[in-house]
């Protein structure tokens, strides 16, 4: 028999004004810590994402390293890291962006995808889109296709969907900004 769902919502903890004023933080490490609320993140995704031919996971850093990596296992795709600037040794490319809480850059290894590839992103929140929009124009710039994202959260009211043109995204929760 199948295990009962956990309700993940509940594994995730609210800090507020965290890390400045006004942000109610949505910390997933409740989520991390609680057995088999990973395994259930990962088969939704992996269940939703089966018939997409995904070849690499984009996983930005760093929460999305850690949702991104066992879906890559699961679809049996590689895992390609998109970090902070600075972070990688061989040749990036990068993209600026904001975000809900700050602008920053964002890179990636000029050769970590391939033209035509089938790309899949992931991180744990959607918030301003920001972030989402810069990776998805980092991966079509090295010519790579972007079939979809998967977030853990998609934070309501901060019109981030919009941001992403016709990206499929895929969010498990939905939570105010
Ligand atoms: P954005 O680019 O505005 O969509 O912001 C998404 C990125 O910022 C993700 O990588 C999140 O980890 C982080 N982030 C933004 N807002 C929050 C929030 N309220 N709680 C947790 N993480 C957030």
């Amino acid at each position: 028999m199948a295990p009962t769902p956990l309700d993940l919502g509940a594994l995730v903890r609210t800090v507020r004004d965290f890390p400045q004023p006004g942000i109610a933080f949505r910390d997933i490490t409740p989520l991390l810590a609680t057995p088999g609320a990973l395994a259930q993140v990962v088969a939704h995704w992996t269940e939703r994402f089966a018939a997409a031919d995904v070849e690499r996971v984009v996983v930005i850093e760093s929460r999305g390293f850690l949702f991104g990596a066992p879906l890559a296992l699961a679809l049996d795709a590689g895992v390609v890291p998109v970090r902070k600037p600075g972070k990688l040794p061989a040749q990036t490319i990068g993209e600026d962006y904001s975000l809900e809480y700050g602008t920053g850059r964002l890179e990636m290894h000029a050769d970590a995808v391939a033209p035509g590839q089938r790309v899949l992103l992931v991180d744990d929140v959607l918030a301003t889109g920001g972030t989402l929009a810069a990776t998805a124009a980092l991966v079509r710039r090295a010519g790579a296709h972007v079939v979809g994202a998967a977030v853990l959260i998609e934070l309501i009211g901060l019109d981030g969907r919009a941001r992403l043109g016709d990206l499929a995204v895929d969010a498990l929760l939905e939570m105010p900004a």
